[in-house]
């Protein structure tokens, strides 16, 4: 067994830097950056091997344009169809800067609402870059079939999303995730039908291989039967999406994960902002230990729905026994300009904070209404029904109240993560030829993702970004050397990730891996979750390595390793869990600010908002591996703003 030894500091080594981003006024560089970029010949592209670990939207999109572009793609997913990816579950929007309404939008402004919104801790030159490809994504969707929302006129519908004052969101229904997704499914499906897209589902990325400092492989494991195989590329990139299930409960589908972003971390590429996670603040509230997940109610529902909770404390009657005069719209209040339209970060705390004061709803006092009878008596019922009947129904099979009658209840729930593996302006992590795209990078989104921007960045990474950036490793790193499966480095890696498995298997103790992840989750959640301060940071510290000490002494996983085996495939999962959350309570513990979704309550305007400390932490902290329970390595890349300049968000 290993020894762990806790760890409550880190080292400061060298900054890290971006350095694929073209100078120049930021408008043009990404024209820059695609001119300067070396193009791979069209007939030497076949000659190419990328894998592509995922199969939402970032890793759908990527696989079908790069087979498009004639290389060979070999992809994997756990599921048992590319088209069940998390990215299916996406209800409300996606955004773009196409300005149809009139209402004063541009590239600028969302890369400028983009910039404020994620508090100051993103690259101006990707999150533009990111902006003026909105407009190109919708074309893309649209010419696929994708079936927006219309207005009566045929012109594509948008509706507002939180932290922004124009009407930028494009949906469809409450499944603009699973439209979407069914459009990059049909572009892969062509490519796998045609060849060019060799498809793994059911199987699982466990390591990756490196060889010469390179990434060529990785390791995987058929979860049917259990074989342990080893796939080789001239690329590998990472489309494996968030990790917001460290904290066992969260919005995310079950399985999503973080062993290959993780693994990956292990292997060398530095992991960016972990503490930064996002609370969604609508989520159904938990309502006893017997929940493995929670759902979202869309943001799309704070367009119509007003969000309130009884002025006075303790006040149990009905909602509809509560007259107007004895409600507070809080965010109305609190925020006039954008109301109940505030970022997620903002709305997630102010209910936090009613809640705190006693003035919740709903069982243990953890919830706060959205109610829609205004919406109702403004629009009719029937036009509510229209917007949101599928969230609406979803509400009503999972709480059994009828939201047309009551009002919902809500409250913030980790739904996003905005850390993930550092990457420079290419999407290429700090391992030469190891890419990662979507929600498993560490994102445009700085300290706080808006809504509606994650299918974007998506995306924007996938269609757009990583087919022009790859051509330019690949033309420079063209990989004549063959990798066997006898290199020493493959059966370093394929011999670790069984040796894993098998200790796993054979610890043969009395607790179930979902036991030690709920009780990593639930530390996770108080102590690192909607408020963070430096003694929970540090009690969180202590506890996570005796938990993982527990867990290497008391795991029970039944059945063997060469067979379906889900409790394996949970607890191999879980062991990386208990590496990522001490990075991100170290994370969180060495940002002494508050920004985002990262509050520390030391950190606070007398307002209670969020007080940045840019003088001293205006940088991504990109974190490099030294071995588990060993003090980590703090590269900083220093974040220039020369177009939105810092100010103190102000959303009032
Ligand atoms: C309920 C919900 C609603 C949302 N609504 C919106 C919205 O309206 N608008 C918006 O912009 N964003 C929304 N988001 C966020 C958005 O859906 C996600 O950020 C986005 O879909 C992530 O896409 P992805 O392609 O990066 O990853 P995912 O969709 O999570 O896909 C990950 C893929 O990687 C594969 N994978 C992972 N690990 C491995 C491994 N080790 N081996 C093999 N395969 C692996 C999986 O099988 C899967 O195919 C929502 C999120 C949730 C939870």
């Amino acid at each position: 067994m290993t020894e762990y030894r806790p760890y409550t500091d880190y080292r400061t080594g060298e900054p890290v830097a971006d350095t694929k981003a073209p100078e120049g006024p930021v408008a043009e560089r990404w024209d820059t950056r695609r001119f300067q970029a070396k193009l791979v010949n069209p007939a030497n592209r076949r000659k190419h091997t990328v894998i592509v670990v995922g199969t939402g939207l970032a890793g759908g999109s990527a696989g079908a344009t790069l087979a498009e572009q004639g290389y060979h793609v070999v992809q994997f997913c756990y599921q048992d169809s590319p088209r069940r990816a998390h990215s299916i579950a996406a209800q409300g929007g996606i955004n773009a800067a196409k300005n149809y309404r009139n209402d004063g939008d541009s590239v600028h402004r969302l890369f400028y609402d983009t910039v404020k919104g994620g508090d100051f801790r993103a690259r101006e030159s990707n999150v533009h870059r990111l902006a003026q490809i909105s407009v190109e994504i919708i074309d893309q969707c649209v010419a696929q079939g994708v079936p927006f929302a219309r207005e009566y006129g045929g012109l594509l519908d948008t509706r507002s999303f939180g932290g922004v004052q124009v009407s930028r969101t494009f949906y469809a229904r409450g499944q603009t995730g699973q439209q979407l997704l069914l459009g990059a499914y049909q572009a892969l499906s062509r490519q796998i039908a045609a060849g060019n897209v060799e498809m793994h589902p059911r199987t699982e990325m466990l390591d990756l291989i490196v060889v010469d400092g390179r990434a060529r492989g990785i390791v995987a494991r058929d979860l049917i039967t259990g074989r342990i195989d080893t796939y080789f590329a001239d690329a590998v990139v990472l489309a494996s999406g968030g990790y917001g299930n460290v904290f066992y409960l969260s919005t995310n589908a079950m399985n999503s994960n973080a062993t290959a972003i993780w693994r990956a971390h292990r292997r060398g590429a530095y992991f960016a902002n972990p503490c930064f996670t996002q609370i969604h603040p609508t989520c159904i509230p938990r309502t006893g230990d017997h929940q493995s997940k929670l759902t979202l109610m869309s943001e799309s529902l704070r367009n119509d729905g007003r969000i309130w909770v009884p002025k006075a404390k303790g006040d149990t009657r009905p909602p509809a026994e509560i007259p107007e005069a004895e409600r507070d719209y809080y965010l109305e209040r609190i925020y006039p300009s954008f109301g109940n339209l505030v970022p997620r970060d903002i709305a997630s705390r102010a209910a936090k904070n009613v809640c705190d004061e006693g003035r919740g709803v709903g069982p243990g006092g953890q919830g706060v209404y959205l109610d829609f009878a205004d919406a109702i008596a403004r629009m009719g019922r029937k036009a509510v029904e229209d917007k949101y009947g599928n969230l609406f129904d979803m509400y009503e099979r999972i709480t059994a109240e009828n939201p047309y009658e009551v009002p919902m209840r809500i409250y913030p729930a980790v739904h996003y993560t905005m850390g993930g593996l550092w990457v420079d302006y290419d999407l290429q992590t700090t391992v030469p030829g190891l890419f990662a795209v979507g929600e498993a990078n560490f994102s445009d989104h700085g300290a706080n993702r808006l809504g509606a921007s994650a299918l974007m960045q998506g995306l924007a990474d996938g269609y757009f970004v990583l087919p022009s950036t790859i051509n330019d490793y690949l033309a420079r790193n063209p990989h004549h050397d063959e990798i066997t499966a006898d290199h020493p480095a493959v059966q370093e890696a394929l011999a670790e990730t069984e040796d894993q498995l098998n200790l796993l298997l054979s610890v043969d103790g009395d607790r179930t891996p979902d036991s030690f992840h709920r009780e990593l989750g639930e530390l996770m959640w108080e102590l690192c979750g909607m408020a963070r301060t430096e003694t929970g940071l540090r009690k969180a510290l202590d506890r996570i390595p005796q938990i993982r000490d527990e867990f290497w002494r008391r795991i029970k996983v039944p059945g063997t390793g060469e067979e379906f085996n889900q409790s394996l495939e949970k607890a191999n999962r879980i062991v990386d869990y208990l590496e990522l959350a001490e990075l991100m309570c170290l994370d969180a513990l060495h940002r002494e600010e508050s920004c985002g979704g990262h509050f520390r309550e030391e950190s606070q305007t007398p307002d209670g908002e969020a007080e940045r400390r840019d003088e001293t932490f205006s940088y991504a902290a990109a974190w490099e591996f030294t071995g588990t329970g060993a003090a980590p390595v703090l590269h900083k890349e220093d974040l220039v703003f020369e177009y939105v300049h810092p100010t103190q968000r102000s959303y009032a």
